[in-house]
Protein backbone atom coordinates (compact mmCIF):
# COMPACT_ATOMS: atom_id res chain seq x y z
CA UNK A 1 0.00 0.00 0.00
CA UNK A 2 1.30 3.89 -0.94
CA UNK A 3 2.15 5.47 1.95
CA UNK A 4 1.06 9.44 2.19
CA UNK A 5 3.76 10.69 5.53
CA UNK A 6 3.36 13.96 7.01
CA UNK A 7 1.13 15.25 3.14
CA UNK A 8 -2.33 15.60 2.34
CA UNK A 9 -1.70 16.16 -1.22
CA UNK A 10 -1.35 13.12 -4.44
CA UNK A 11 -0.95 13.57 -7.98
CA UNK A 12 -4.17 11.43 -9.55
CA UNK A 13 -2.71 12.19 -13.11
CA UNK A 14 -2.58 8.17 -13.84
CA UNK A 15 -6.47 7.25 -12.34
CA UNK A 16 -7.83 10.43 -14.18
CA UNK A 17 -6.49 8.10 -17.32
CA UNK A 18 -7.67 4.91 -15.49
CA UNK A 19 -11.67 3.80 -15.90
CA UNK A 20 -14.59 4.90 -13.68
CA UNK A 21 -14.34 2.70 -10.45
CA UNK A 22 -10.15 2.69 -10.44
CA UNK A 23 -8.94 3.06 -7.20
CA UNK A 24 -5.64 3.45 -5.01
CA UNK A 25 -5.36 3.12 -1.33
CA UNK A 26 -3.10 5.47 0.94
CA UNK A 27 -2.01 4.89 4.32
CA UNK A 28 -2.13 8.30 5.67
CA UNK A 29 0.13 9.12 8.45
CA UNK A 30 0.44 12.81 9.65
CA UNK A 31 2.64 13.95 12.23
CA UNK A 32 0.98 17.42 13.01
CA UNK A 33 -1.97 18.68 11.48
CA UNK A 34 -3.65 22.43 11.92
CA UNK A 35 -7.13 22.13 12.90
CA UNK A 36 -7.39 25.68 13.02
CA UNK A 37 -5.37 28.69 13.68
CA UNK A 38 -4.86 27.86 17.18
CA UNK A 39 -5.96 23.99 17.19
CA UNK A 40 -3.24 21.41 16.43
CA UNK A 41 -3.41 17.98 15.47
CA UNK A 42 -1.31 15.26 15.99
CA UNK A 43 -0.68 11.74 15.41
CA UNK A 44 -3.10 11.21 12.66
CA UNK A 45 -3.00 7.41 11.49
CA UNK A 46 -5.93 5.98 8.92
CA UNK A 47 -6.55 5.11 5.10
CA UNK A 48 -7.32 6.95 2.30
CA UNK A 49 -8.91 5.76 -0.32
CA UNK A 50 -9.09 7.55 -3.82
CA UNK A 51 -11.31 6.40 -6.95
CA UNK A 52 -11.79 7.61 -10.01
CA UNK A 53 -15.85 8.35 -10.42
CA UNK A 54 -17.22 10.07 -13.51
CA UNK A 55 -17.05 13.44 -12.57
CA UNK A 56 -13.50 13.27 -11.54
CA UNK A 57 -12.23 11.63 -8.41
CA UNK A 58 -13.77 10.75 -4.97
CA UNK A 59 -11.66 10.50 -2.15
CA UNK A 60 -12.92 8.98 1.46
CA UNK A 61 -10.65 8.54 4.38
CA UNK A 62 -10.89 7.40 7.99
CA UNK A 63 -8.59 8.30 10.22
CA UNK A 64 -7.94 8.50 14.24
CA UNK A 65 -6.23 10.93 15.78
CA UNK A 66 -5.36 13.24 18.95
CA UNK A 67 -6.53 17.06 19.03
CA UNK A 68 -4.73 19.26 21.75
CA UNK A 69 -8.13 21.61 22.99
CA UNK A 70 -8.08 23.62 25.70
CA UNK A 71 -10.11 22.35 28.78
CA UNK A 72 -13.05 24.73 28.84
CA UNK A 73 -12.63 24.67 32.93
CA UNK A 74 -9.11 24.60 33.91
CA UNK A 75 -7.74 25.82 30.43
CA UNK A 76 -5.16 23.56 30.41
CA UNK A 77 -4.01 21.85 26.92
CA UNK A 78 -4.97 18.50 26.95
CA UNK A 79 -5.05 15.84 24.06
CA UNK A 80 -8.50 14.96 23.03
CA UNK A 81 -8.44 11.67 20.93
CA UNK A 82 -11.37 11.51 17.85
CA UNK A 83 -12.14 9.60 14.92
CA UNK A 84 -13.02 11.19 11.67
CA UNK A 85 -14.41 10.05 7.91
CA UNK A 86 -14.47 12.11 5.17
CA UNK A 87 -15.57 11.59 1.66
CA UNK A 88 -14.83 14.23 -1.19
CA UNK A 89 -15.46 14.56 -4.48
CA UNK A 90 -12.90 16.74 -6.45
CA UNK A 91 -12.92 17.32 -10.07
CA UNK A 92 -10.22 18.68 -12.78
CA UNK A 93 -9.80 22.16 -13.64
CA UNK A 94 -7.89 20.96 -16.52
CA UNK A 95 -9.00 18.03 -18.88
CA UNK A 96 -5.87 15.19 -18.33
CA UNK A 97 -5.92 14.24 -22.43
CA UNK A 98 -6.34 17.76 -23.66
CA UNK A 99 -4.49 19.99 -21.02
CA UNK A 100 -7.59 22.53 -21.66
CA UNK A 101 -9.19 24.37 -18.83
CA UNK A 102 -12.59 22.75 -17.41
CA UNK A 103 -15.37 24.90 -16.28
CA UNK A 104 -14.67 25.23 -12.06
CA UNK A 105 -16.95 23.38 -10.31
CA UNK A 106 -20.03 25.51 -8.35
CA UNK A 107 -18.13 26.59 -4.91
CA UNK A 108 -21.57 26.20 -3.60
CA UNK A 109 -21.55 22.70 -4.20
CA UNK A 110 -18.87 22.23 -1.77
CA UNK A 111 -16.42 19.85 -5.05
CA UNK A 112 -12.86 20.46 -4.76
CA UNK A 113 -10.54 21.14 -7.10
CA UNK A 114 -7.92 19.40 -9.06
CA UNK A 115 -5.38 21.73 -9.83
CA UNK A 116 -2.85 21.82 -13.06
CA UNK A 117 -0.75 19.41 -12.12
CA UNK A 118 -3.39 16.93 -10.96
CA UNK A 119 -2.84 17.15 -7.13
CA UNK A 120 -5.86 17.06 -5.01
CA UNK A 121 -5.44 17.61 -1.46
CA UNK A 122 -7.33 16.13 1.05
CA UNK A 123 -6.17 18.91 4.08
CA UNK A 124 -9.55 21.06 4.06
CA UNK A 125 -12.10 17.53 4.06
CA UNK A 126 -9.94 16.38 6.86
CA UNK A 127 -9.92 19.38 8.63
CA UNK A 128 -13.30 19.99 8.82
CA UNK A 129 -14.62 16.38 9.61
CA UNK A 130 -12.01 16.42 12.31
CA UNK A 131 -12.79 19.62 13.99
CA UNK A 132 -16.92 18.71 14.03
CA UNK A 133 -15.77 15.30 16.18
CA UNK A 134 -14.27 17.47 18.71
CA UNK A 135 -16.11 18.68 21.82
CA UNK A 136 -17.69 21.76 21.24
CA UNK A 137 -17.23 22.49 25.32
CA UNK A 138 -14.09 20.29 25.46
CA UNK A 139 -13.47 19.30 29.07
CA UNK A 140 -9.96 17.77 30.21
CA UNK A 141 -11.26 14.81 32.45
CA UNK A 142 -13.13 13.35 35.38
CA UNK A 143 -10.68 15.15 37.82
CA UNK A 144 -10.81 17.94 36.03
CA UNK A 145 -9.65 20.39 38.91
CA UNK A 146 -11.75 23.07 37.65
CA UNK A 147 -11.37 26.74 37.52
CA UNK A 148 -8.99 28.24 39.68
CA UNK A 149 -11.02 29.83 42.82
CA UNK A 150 -8.93 31.74 45.44
CA UNK A 151 -9.68 29.93 48.94
CA UNK A 152 -11.68 32.78 50.92
CA UNK A 153 -13.87 32.67 47.63
CA UNK A 154 -14.81 29.62 47.99
CA UNK A 155 -16.67 29.86 51.12
CA UNK A 156 -18.91 32.56 49.50
CA UNK A 157 -19.55 30.09 46.56
CA UNK A 158 -20.60 27.02 49.30
CA UNK A 159 -22.74 30.08 50.93
CA UNK A 160 -24.10 30.96 47.46
CA UNK A 161 -24.65 27.35 46.55
CA UNK A 162 -26.24 26.33 49.87
CA UNK A 163 -28.96 29.24 49.86
CA UNK A 164 -29.83 28.48 46.12
CA UNK A 165 -29.99 24.30 47.01
CA UNK A 166 -32.69 25.58 50.05
CA UNK A 167 -34.88 27.71 47.74
CA UNK A 168 -34.73 24.70 45.34
CA UNK A 169 -35.95 22.55 48.19
CA UNK A 170 -38.75 24.77 49.48
CA UNK A 171 -39.67 24.90 45.45
CA UNK A 172 -39.73 21.33 45.32
CA UNK A 173 -42.50 21.17 48.71
CA UNK A 174 -44.38 23.76 47.92
CA UNK A 175 -45.39 21.89 44.37
CA UNK A 176 -46.00 18.45 46.27
ZN1 LIG B 1 -9.68 20.73 32.83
Amino acid sequence: MARLENDTIVNVAQLLKEQVGAYRVYELSLDWFALDVDLMASNIRGQVRITRIATGILATGEVDGIGLVECVRCLEIYEQPFHATFDQEFRPTIDIRTGTPVDPPDPLEDIGGINEAHELDMAEPLRQEALLELPMRPVCGDDCPGPEVPEDDEETIDARLGALAELLDEDQVSRE
